[in-house]
This record gives structure tokens, C-alpha cells and sequence, in this order.
């Protein structure tokens, strides 16, 4: 039986002056779920995991190249209980194992992450006189999450710690940006790779779980607070309600430019479960009449939202957006006219998207939130002191996506510029 690392590490003895881990309710370490399929080696490494290639494969020279690399990393990932940045805006990166399909076909994985926030692309090239070389291309975000973390651990430094954010009347807002296929609603809708979607394990359920148990605490308690979800889903420039059959909704705003999804369905939870079934059923509507899970999804923007409510007053609101691929966007060049009108519609989005967040940084009384119906909709993620932002940009790990994987990168990184190590040869 394979233990995900995960596991051990999440279990490994902490060093005599390590600090406690903060008492907050909502990080509670829990028995990680299942989710790394790439066996772990017996014990764990303080070198860098290595992939097996073999010398008949195509990149096998590439491969042998960022096994050197690999080779002399001092290789810190990282762990349950390392420390969690405040921070109002925080940008992350997420990289999923090699699926069954790169497996057979021997993808070489063109993707390490050294440290807790150290993202590296081994971006194969090839001189004019035919001499292969890396160009290792290095980020730095708030956090790298390599293929051995699973979706709690994800969570527990990115969406849970927004979770008070909400109970302080602030709005809190959680991204999963990335090409279709690099893992965006396996993080947020939860692991399907079985045959049914496992929505207790994803980021809309994980943050659904801490609202309830901090709605239980005594100071929280007497506020009378109740929560409800919202469920849409954003197709071009129309809206539709996944809570309420894919009713077409329209988005207004008002003189005092408060933005209105008018008609959007707004359901009740008592409980963790409630939410559960909600996540099930819009997921499903969404879904609905493809035989692909990803054929429309891939193209539309889906927001979840837990709102907190006094009475009929809204206390605050955490949305959690599992967004368009982002290789739609450059579908431009698609002969059919639909494709491309709606590759220029993401594409805009995502533009748009980018520049509120950063005008959210700048603390900008100018948010550009009217260039698309995406910041639109979530104009209040991006306004007062109180809002807090966090972007999970998924990425695929193999050389074949490592064109796409730059392009996410480089969104990322404008995103929040925290200064890159810059490129080097290896
Ligand atoms: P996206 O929503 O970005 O198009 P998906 O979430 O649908 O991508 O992921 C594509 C496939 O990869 C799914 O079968 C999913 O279960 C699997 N997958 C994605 N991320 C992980 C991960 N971290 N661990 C294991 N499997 C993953
Ligand atoms: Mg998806």
C-alpha cells in the first residue's frame, strides 16, 4: 500500500524549537485524503524526488538535465504545519501529478518546486547548432504546492485563513486559474477522479465546514448569523443560475454602483451537508448534456458563494470562482466564429480580472471592474480594506504543457509581483 507523503510528512516529528502550531479550529491537521497518485519513495527524501525516464523516450536528454538539477536542491517542501502569511492578497501555485495518460506516454515532468515558494520551469530548448538546454525559469509566489499536496493542505493556506474575513464583514475571494486539465475543479468542486466526484474534499466544501464550525464560537453565535449559497455560472457575457435549472440572470448596476445578479438563487444550509448537496447539484447543472466533464465547463467561469447573513442584511461573502481555462483565451485564431468570440470574452475577463486585483493591491479607488461581466459580478471582491484575495494557479506538469505553464506563470507573477530570481541556463 502506497502512503501518500503527505502522510509522513504531516506526522514527522517537529524539530525541538519549531513553534506549536496556531490553535485555530479551522487548521486542524486531518488524516490527508488519498489524492497523490505518484508513489512516494520508502522514505522520505531530503533529495529532491526523482522521475524515472527512459533513455528510449524522445526528452530523454531534457529529462537527464533536470535530474542534475533536481540532484543539487536542497529540497524543503512544504508542510502541514508551516506558518500561514496574512496576507490581503496572496498568489499560489499549484502543480498536479502526472495523470495516467502522461504516464504512458513517458511526459516528462518539467515542473520543481524546491521550497515552500519556489516555483521552477524547465523549459526545453534548442540552439541553432541542435545543442539541447534547460531554461529554468524561477518564480516566487506565496506558496508552491507540489504534486504531493493534497486539496486540505491546499486549503488550510489558502481559503481557510480567509475565512474570518467574512465573519468581519469583509469579502473574501478564492481563484482557481489555470489551463483546462491543470486541476482547477478537482481543487475546488473536489477529487472526481473516481466516478463520482468526491465534493467533501474540495475547496468550496473545506470552506463550507470552517464557516459552520465558526459560526458555532460563542462571539459568532450571538450575531444570529445564517449562511447561504449562491451558485452561477458566467458563459460569454450571459449568466445563468446553477441553483435554478441554468435560468438566464442578468447583472445590473445601480446608481450607487452596487452590482445585482438579478433573480440569482440564493439557498439556506444549515449545515456542512446542505452545502454538499448544493455543490452536487449545481455541479451536475453545469455538467449537464456533455459527455465531457470539462467540454463546457472549460469555457465558462463558475462562482460559488457563501454568503453570511444578519437577518435580511448580507455580513459578508466568500466567493470561490473555478475560472475558465485560460488557453481559451487565445483560441482567437479558431476559424469557427463562436469559438473565437468567446476566446476574445475570456481572454478579456481574465485581462480584467488581473488588473482589479492588481488595483486592489494599490489599494486603487479605481478598480476596472466594468471590462467584463467576471469583475462585474465580483466587484465587491476587489473594494475595502477588508476584502482579502487569494489566486490558486493551477499547472500541468508535463513538457508537452510547459508553453501553457509559462503562460499561467507569467499571469501569476503580474498578479502579484514579488520579484522573480530571474532565468538561468542550469
Ligand atoms: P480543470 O478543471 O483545470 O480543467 P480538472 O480539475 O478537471 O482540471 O483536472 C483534470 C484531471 O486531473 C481530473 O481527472 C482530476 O481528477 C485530475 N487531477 C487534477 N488535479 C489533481 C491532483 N492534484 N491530484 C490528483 N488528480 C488531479
Ligand atoms: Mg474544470
Amino acid at each position: 500500500v502506497e502512503v501518500p507523503k503527505l502522510a509522513r510528512r504531516s506526522v514527522a516529528p517537529q524539530p525541538v524549537a519549531a513553534p506549536a502550531p496556531p490553535p485555530v479550529i479551522m487548521n486542524a491537521p486531518r488524516a490527508p485524503s488519498p489524492v497523490a497518485r505518484v508513489p512516494s519513495p520508502k522514505n522520505v527524501p531530503r533529495s529532491y524526488p526523482q522521475q524515472e525516464v527512459s533513455p528510449s523516450n524522445a526528452n530523454f536528454a531534457f529529462a537527464e538535465m533536470i535530474r542534475n538539477y533536481r540532484a543539487q536542491i536542497d529540497y524543503r517542501p512544504l508542510g502541514m504545519f508551516d506558518s500561514v502569511n496574512e496576507n490581503r492578497i496572496s498568489v499560489c501555485v499549484r502543480k498536479r501529478p502526472l495523470n495516467k495518460k502522461e504516464f504512458t506516454k513517458n511526459e516528462v515532468d518539467v515542473i520543481t518546486i524546491p521550497s515552500r515558494d519556489i516555483t521552477i520551469l524547465h523549459q526545453p530548448q534548442t540552439r541553432v547548432d541542435l545543442t539541447k538546454y534547460l531554461d529554468n525559469q524561477k518564480f516566487r509566489f506565496d506558496y508552491s504546492f507540489d504534486e504531493y499536496a493534497n486539496n486540505e493542505l491546499v486549503y488550510r493556506f489558502t481559503a481557510a485563513p480567509l475565512v474570518k474575513t467574512i465573519f468581519d464583514n469583509g469579502n473574501a475571494t478564492c481563484f482557481a486559474y489555470g489551463q483546462t486539465g491543470s486541476g482547477k475543479t478537482h481543487t475546488m468542486g473536489g477529487d472526481f477522479s473516481g466516478k463520482k466526484q468526491n465534493a467533501a474534499m474540495g475547496i468550496y466544501a473545506l470552506t463550507a465546514r470552517d464557516v459552520f464550525r465558526m459560526l458555532e464560537q460563542p462571539q459568532y453565535r450571538r450575531k444570529d448569523l445564517s449562511v447561504h449559497c449562491a451558485f452561477f455560472e458566467i458563459y460569454g457575457t450571459k449568466t445563468f443560475d446553477l441553483l435554478n435549472e441554468k435560468a438566464e440572470l442578468r447583472v445590473l448596476e445601480d446608481k450607487m454602483q452596487k452590482v445585482q445578479v438579478v433573480g440569482l438563487k440564493e439557498e439556506q444550509a444549515m449545515n456542512e451537508g446542505d452545502v454538499l448537496e448544493l455543490i452536487n447539484k449545481g455541479t451536475l447543472v453545469r455538467t449537464a448534456g456533455t459527455t465531457s466533464a470539462n467540454a463546457n465547463s472549460s469555457r465558462s467561469h463558475a462562482i460559488f458563494q457563501i454568503i453570511l447573513r444578519q437577518g435580511k442584511k448580507v455580513w459578508g461573502k466568500f466567493s470561490l470562482i473555478d475560472l475558465a481555462g485560460n488557453e481559451r483565451g487565445q483560441d482567437t485564431r479558431e476559424c469557427d466564429r463562436d469559438t473565437r468570440k468567446e476566446g476574445a470574452n475570456i481572454n478579456q475577463s481574465l485581462l480584467a480580472l488581473k488588473e482589479c486585483i492588481r488595483g486592489m493591491a494599490r489599494n486603487s479607488s479605481h478598480v476596472p471592474f466594468r471590462q467584463s461581466k467576471l469583475t462585474m459580478v465580483l466587484r465587491d471582491s476587489f473594494i475595502g480594506e477588508k476584502s482579502r484575495t487569494v489566486m490558486i494557479s493551477m499547472i500541468s506538469p508535463g513538457i508537452s504543457s510547459s508553453d501553457h505553464t509559462l503562460n499561467t506563470l507569467r499571469y501569476a507573477d503580474r498578479v502579484k509581483e514579488m520579484g522573480t530570481d530571474g532565468s538561468g541556463e542550469a
